[in-house]
């Protein structure tokens, strides 16, 4: 799946792709987020990498050295497993 050349919140809905999970190893953080329900509050134009931005704001590591960053990476979601694409 070329979810690499994925860059805004359209191009994941135009894949199929419904959830969208955020990862931060560093705040052992993680949360999980509708992508409708993100092209509902940011517009389907909102470019991934700013995306990321605004829902990590609030990690600590973000202000912290630049040695020693925050970790936060989305990973996508699409039904709960390889063969469950029917489900919804
Ligand atoms: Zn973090």
């Amino acid at each position: 799946m070329p979810i690499g050349s994925a860059r805004m919140l359209g191009d994941l809905q135009a894949r199929g792709i419904d959830r969208l999970r955020v990862v931060c190893d560093k705040c052992e953080r993680s949360g999980s987020y509708a992508v409708a329900r993100l092209i509902g509050f940011h517009g389907e134009t909102e470019q991934l990498p700013d995306l990321l931005g605004r829902l990590t704001r609030d990690c600590p590591k973000r202000a912290a050295d630049i040695l020693d960053q925050c970790g936060a990476h989305f990973v996508f979601g699409r039904g709960t497993g390889p063969n469950s694409e029917a489900s919804g």
